[in-house]
Formats: C-alpha cells, sequence, structure tokens
C-alpha cells in the first residue's frame, strides 16, 4: 500500500498544550510526505510556538481567527476542502469543547463544520489524561468515528513520568498517511461495496498501528495414513482476509495457516498442517502478541496412530482410533498477558447464539464472533459471511451478510472497541497507535 500524501489536504489544528512543539516535527513530516498543510493555531498555542515556524514550513498562513481571515466563512471552506483534519497536541479544553459542540473558536468551528475524518492527539498530564471527564470525552468522540492517536508514557512537563505524553511525530504521521490511503481506496470501492455494505463505515483507518496480532486461519489437517487426512471444509478466506484488513490498519501481523493462499508482502506467514503444528506455531507468536484472532477451523479430533503404511482395501477397514486435539485457544487464554485480547469464531448449524456464548465462556474470551454455517452465503468456502460478534459484556453486534473483508473490518472494529475501553480504563496509557506497545514487539 503507498504511502504518500500526494495531492491530500490536511487542516493541521495546534492547541494549547507544551506539545505543541512536536507539531512543528509533524508538520515538517507531512510536508515531506507530499501533503499540503493548512495549520490553524489557537491563541493559546501561539503562546508555546510561533505562527512563522508553521507557516513557513507548510507554505500557507496560519489562520486563527474566525472574524479577520480573507475568507468569509473560514470555518466550513477549510472542512469542507480538508481530506482529513488532524489535531496535534489536543488539549483536554479542546477535546471537551469538540465533544460537546461548543464552537468557541475557529478550530473547533472547523471540527464540527466537516465531513472529513479527524483524527485526535491527545496530550495532557498524567492526572488529568486519567479524569473521568477526559476518558468520557473520548469514548463519546471514539463513538463517533473520531480517531485518536493515544498519548504514550514518558516525561512530562516539569520533569514527571507518566501517561499522557503527545504521541511521537512519525506515528502520527504513519497513522495520518494510513487513514489518508484508505480513505483514497474505500472512495475507489464503493461501487463494489456499496449493494452489500451494512457494516464498514470506520473500515482500514490505520487504527491499529503499534498493535501486534496474530491470526489463525484453514482447517486443519490430521493424518491418516501418508495420503490421507482428516479435515473440514474451511477455505481460509475469512483469517486471510482478518490479516489483510489489520494489516492495511497499520498492525504488525502474523498469520498461521493451513492454506496456500497468497499472502500480501508486510504480513509474516507461518504454514501448518495439523492441530499440534498451529499451537506450536502459535505459542511463540503468541508471547507478544496483542490481539489473537482464531479464526482457524481446527479438527477436535486426530487419528490416535498414524499409520506409516497406505491403508489399503485388501486390509479390511482400518481400525481408526481418535483422539482429542489439544484445544489451542483454550491453552493460550490460559496463558495470556495482561491486556492481550482474545477472540474466537465459533461455526455451528444450530442454537447458533447459545453455543457461541457458552465457548465465549468456557474458552475465557473477550469476544467470539458466531457463525451459521447453515445458512446461505455464509460459512465455509463462500466469499461472504454473516456474523454475530458477541462481547464477554454480553452486547452483541450483528454483521448482515457482507464480504469476508467487511466482517473482517467490523471484528477488528470490535477489537480496537475493546483495547480502547483498556486503554480508557486503565492507567498505564494507550493500546491504540501508542508507540510504546511496539516495544514489546
Ligand atoms: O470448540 P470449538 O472448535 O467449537 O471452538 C471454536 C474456536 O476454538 C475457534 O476459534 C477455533 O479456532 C478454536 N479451537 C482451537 N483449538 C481446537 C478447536 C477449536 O483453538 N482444538
Amino acid at each position: 500500500m503507498g504511502r504518500n500524501g500526494h495531492g491530500r489536504r490536511v487542516v493541521l489544528g495546534v492547541t494549547g498544550g507544551i506539545a505543541a512543539y512536536k507539531a512543528v516535527e509533524v508538520c515538517r513530516r507531512l510536508v515531506d510526505a507530499g501533503v499540503h498543510v493548512v495549520p490553524v493555531m489557537t491563541e493559546d498555542a501561539k503562546r508555546f510556538i510561533g505562527e512563522v515556524t508553521l507557516s513557513a514550513l507548510a507554505s500557507e498562513p496560519v489562520r486563527s481567527s474566525m472574524w479577520n481571515e480573507s475568507e468569509v466563512i473560514p470555518h466550513t471552506h477549510l472542512g469542507q476542502t480538508a481530506d482529513l483534519i488532524l489535531v496535534a497536541p489536543a488539549t483536554a479544553r479542546f477535546l471537551a469543547s469538540y465533544t460537546h459542540g461548543i464552537s468557541d473558536g475557529l478550530l473547533t468551528a472547523t471540527v464540527l463544520a466537516t465531513r472529513a475524518p479527524v483524527m485526535v492527539c491527545p496530550a495532557m498530564h498524567t492526572e488529568m489524561w486519567e479524569h473521568p471527564a477526559i476518558k468520557d470525552n473520548l469514548a463519546l468522540l471514539v463513538s463517533r468515528g473520531v480517531h485518536v492517536v493515544a498519548p504514550e508514557r514518558g516525561r512530562l512537563a516539569g520533569g514527571d513520568i507518566g501517561a499522557g505524553r503527545l504521541a511521537d511525530p512519525e506515528s502520527i504521521v504513519t497513522a495520518v498517511l494510513a487513514l489518508l490511503d484508505s480513505d483514497r481506496e474505500s472512495a475507489g470501492d464503493s461501487d463494489h461495496h456499496g449493494a452489500t455494505a451494512h457494516y464498514g463505515a470506520t473500515a482500514k483507518t490505520g487504527d491499529l498501528t503499534g498493535i501486534s496480532v496474530l491470526i489463525s486461519a484453514g482447517g486443519t489437517r490430521e493424518p491418516i495414513d501418508p495420503v490421507r487426512v482428516l479435515t473440514n471444509r474451511s477455505s481460509g478466506r475469512q483469517g486471510h482476509a482478518l490479516a489483510e484488513a489489520a494489516l492495511d490498519r497499520g498492525a504488525a501481523v502474523t498469520l498461521v495457516t493451513t492454506t496456500d493462499r497468497p499472502v500480501p508482502s508486510g504480513i509474516e506467514v507461518v504454514r501448518v498442517d495439523t492441530a499440534a503444528q498451529m499451537l506450536e506455531a502459535m505459542s511463540s507468536a503468541f508471547l507478544v502478541a496483542d490481539v489473537v484472532v482464531m479464526a482457524a477451523a481446527v479438527s477436535d479430533f486426530r487419528p490416535k496412530v498414524v499409520s506409516d503404511l497406505k491403508l489399503s482395501k485388501g486390509d479390511g477397514l482400518p481400525d481408526l482410533v481418535l483422539e482429542p486435539t489439544p484445544d489451542i485457544l483454550s491453552m493460550l487464554t490460559g496463558r495470556r498477558h495482561p491486556g492481550q485480547v482474545m477472540v474466537g469464531f465459533a461455526a455451528e448449524t444450530h442454537d447458533v447464539i447459545d453455543r457461541a456464548a457458552a465457548k465465549l465462556a468456557a474458552k475465557g474470551l473477550d469476544m467470539i464472533v458466531a457463525n451459521d454455517v447453515s445458512a446461505p452465503g455464509t460459512g465455509f468456502d463462500h466469499e461472504t459471511n454473516a456474523v454475530t460478534i458477541i462481547s464477554a459484556d454480553g452486547s452483541r453486534k450483528d454483521v448482515a451478510l457482507a464480504s469476508k473483508r467487511l466482517v473482517a473490518d467490523a471484528v477488528l472494529d470490535s477489537v480496537i472497541t475493546r483495547l480502547m475501553s483498556q486503554t480508557l480504563g486503565a492507567s498505564g496509557g494507550g493500546a491504540i497507535a501508542d508507540p510504546d506497545s511496539r516495544s514489546n514487539q
């Protein structure tokens, strides 16, 4: 996927926090990537950095007032002509005004008067970042589709160390370019997705930047003899679609698959056959994964004894004794580290929701994707799927019949919501696009 911003117009909003000086670096990197940057500063931001610094880098005058600009209605003009509005740093006051629709200056008016995607990069002292008012405001913004690049832990103004430091400029620019890319792709794809896209509004947003995702795909093959296997109808399409969607959204992806489907470069692939091999491959990748999505159809049984020689008719009916395979997901959830998000799939033909919910509990998962494989156009060997995503808190999300790629994006959106609630619920700082989380990859 291309990562350049040529021909794209980004309004860079800078609010009044000490991290404003980092907006200079963000501006320079965006300009280097070919983006046309239009800087907007609040009055308080000007206390931290000079207008001329941003206007010189962007080759654009800094806008900051509703009243003395050459445009008659500057906020609507800025909002309508932007491909994206980025606010870095975003102070607590800006976030509160934006959340509650208070148009108290050019920047808040601009984010309220646009249909372009908006990305905010909060930066503030740890006590503020952890305040319920900030958490609630951010959760509301996220639920409205606003993109958040979470702050990192580190040294703050005054020498304190904690969560709340602006994400580093490189991560911010990576997230911006990914979002611009995904926007361009989905504009080009709109006819194709239009008919069945009941879901997908927030798809492919670069919102998994810095997150490590481990995915399994395909049906395992358990040998009976050198030529025969015990397997199932899984095509691996849903797992591969998940891996591609996660990659497009900026994640570091490891895919453990039983299929020989082509995989885009950038995804680390491990090809396996049996449940035992899948367990081994997943066990090591699991240690560094932030998110595990177990989309593979793992055989529940395997022959207890594998014949070295091909069984033949002349020998009579084989004495096929089966034993259970390891339950990979249950074994992994038993070893999970704090904050790791675990997602399972449940392919069912009857009592779909009840059976899936029981598996969610039995396997200790954060969510399970229930799949009625007997319904038309869904499940194994189809290009399309329809699922219900059930979360551990009991909430459910139905995804109507759509391409497996759209279903993949819906699952990843639920994963993001889960990561985000952990980020906002824990004092330890961000999991979404949080550069800190890269250190454990
Ligand atoms: O128990 P059941 O196979 O119905 O559960 C489905 C979920 O558990 C899927 O996510 C599947 O990949 C996973 N699973 C597993 N190891 C098994 C069997 C299933 O991880 N042996």
